[in-house]
């Protein structure tokens, strides 16, 4: 009963996967059940105003055991983690690279917007969920994925001709998950949604429209040393492996993103690859300008051209998204 309370907080989502089915033809079937799948009830659905394969359903709608989803025509999916692939804008034909990518959401997602043209390759070191990665791709039928299992950080991107055709990276690393504690918590806290956000977590996403923040020092000074501390040392890998894909010699796009709502993770990174990103031609663009949430103003030079998703504001997951594009070479 309070499982399927909290469940109807949020509206659900899921995408398209292009690469099996149309958007026309999987909203066409979730409204009109084709005569072989009667028992199905006929599902309200919208297609998202800025991402034209994700779809809406009414919140507390249940389609884990849909047969458009059941068959990976459509993968159940938050809408702000479809985000990254759009900011990509990979073209069909184009060499990909995704640094981080299991379970491999955004790695079919890729796949699919190269409409099987070009290649994906994807990487991660746990063998276990490169496992899963494998699974997904051949069941969203993502036959241009290559995956290998490696530690990002040590793979030759300069040198080896093995990586020469790659146009677009995408840089999804682990992050502390703060923007997804409030679908986690849903499940777990009875209480917790109908309060509002936690306290640690007020001051760190209340940032506004414009990208003005609230003061996020009194929530860092509340968080306990330990988590100050994996912050810091993940924030430190999203350093690296943002500064590590710039690398790639026919780098034209990069996309970093994470499911965080601290600016340690988020704007703060941004700002410490930016001096390297522009020495060799890149500057931040703006992938969504019709978007209404951005950076923290003042975090960093082109706060504005970041975005940033609410947990509690935006009816989805919180992200951050930042765009690397090659301007010069
Ligand atoms: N992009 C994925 C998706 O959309 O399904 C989610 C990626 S998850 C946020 C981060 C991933 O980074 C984890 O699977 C983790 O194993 C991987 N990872 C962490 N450190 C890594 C490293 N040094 N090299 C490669 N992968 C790494």
């Amino acid at each position: 009963e309070v499982q399927r309370a909290h469940e109807q907080q949020r509206p659900r989502t899921a995408r398209v996967n292009t690469l099996k089915m149309s958007v026309a033809d999987a909203v066409a079937w979730l409204s009109s059940p084709p005569p072989e799948h009667s028992r199905q009830l006929p599902q309200e659905v919208s297609i998202d105003e800025l991402l034209p394969d994700v779809l809406h359903f009414p919140s507390g709608t249940d389609l884990h055991d849909h047969p458009l989803v059941q068959s990976a025509c459509l993968i159940l999916q938050s809408k702000s983690s479809c985000m990254p692939a759009h900011a990509l804008r990979p073209e069909p034909g184009w060499g990909v690279l995704d640094a981080c990518a299991a379970p491999g959401n955004k790695t079919t997602h890729v796949a699919a917007l190269l409409r099987g043209q070009g290649q994906v390759l994807a990487f991660d070191r746990d063998p276990k969920r490169l496992a899963r990665l494998k699974a997904n791709a051949k069941a969203a039928a993502a036959f241009n994925v290559e995956a290998q299992q490696a530690d990002f950080l040590s793979l030759p991107l300069a040198t080896d001709s093995k990586f020469r055709h790659i146009r677009g990276a995408l840089v999804d690393p682990s992050c502390s998950g703060s923007g997804t504690v409030r679908s986690r918590m849903d499940h777990l806290l009875p209480s917790f949604a109908r309060q509002g956000k936690p306290d640690n977590l007020q001051q760190a996403s209340q940032v506004d429209g414009n990208g003005r923040k609230g003061d996020t020092s009194a929530s860092q000074d509340d968080r306990s040393g330990a988590e100050a501390d994996r912050i810091e040392r993940l924030a430190s890998f999203q350093e690296a492996a943002v500064k590590h894909a710039l690398l790639l010699p026919s780098l034209q796009r990069l996309v970093y993103s994470t499911c965080s709502v601290h600016e340690r993770e988020n704007e703060a990174v941004v700002a410490a690859v930016l001096p390297a990103a522009h020495r060799l031609g890149f500057h931040l663009v703006d992938p969504f300008p019709q978007w209404h949430r951005r950076g923290i103003a003042g975090s960093v030079e082109g706060a504005e051209k970041l975005v940033r998703v609410d947990p509690y504001e935006d009816q989805t997951d919180g992200f951050f998204i930042a765009v690397f594009k090659r301007v010069k070479v």
